[in-house]
């Protein structure tokens, strides 16, 4: 197997982003989106439930998610490592719990816009190859 240099960078992205699962940050958000202990339609058992930020309906802890509300790659995609983790590991000010169709509309839009940057900047570089 050999790493390539993308291959290795994906590698530690995706350990640097597992990593915050034991972040505290994440649950004192997850906490601070806490309403009641109610009966979850689907189960029919007690369950705690949380509000989505985005879409303003409650959820259990399975239908939630924390989001980065500044996103961890901005538009421009990955700049540097430094900015990478400081994004990743960021304070509960940029962290929301949203429900998990919210973040997944959110994160398309999100990618579109980094693609379309990415094109973009494509763009003008080749233009400047062939002046
Ligand atoms: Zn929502």
């Amino acid at each position: 197997m050999t790493w390539t240099p993308a291959r290795r960078k994906a590698f530690i992205i995706s350990v640097l982003r597992s990593g915050t699962r034991r972040w505290p940050p994440k649950y004192e958000t997850l906490n601070a989106a806490k309403t009641e202990k109610k009966v979850n339609p689907k189960s029919g058992r007690i369950a705690q439930h949380f509000v989505c930020n985005i879409c303003k309906q409650e959820f259990v802890a399975k239908d939630v998610e924390v989001d980065h509300i500044i996103p961890v790659a901005n538009a421009d995609g990955f700049t540097t490592w430094d900015s990478f983790v400081e994004n990743l590991y960021c304070g509960t000010e940029n962290l929301q719990v949203v429900c998990k169709p919210c973040h997944s509309k959110k994160s398309f839009l999100e990618k579109t816009e980094r693609k379309s940057n990415a094109k973009a900047a494509t763009t003008k570089k080749s233009k400047k190859t062939i002046l």
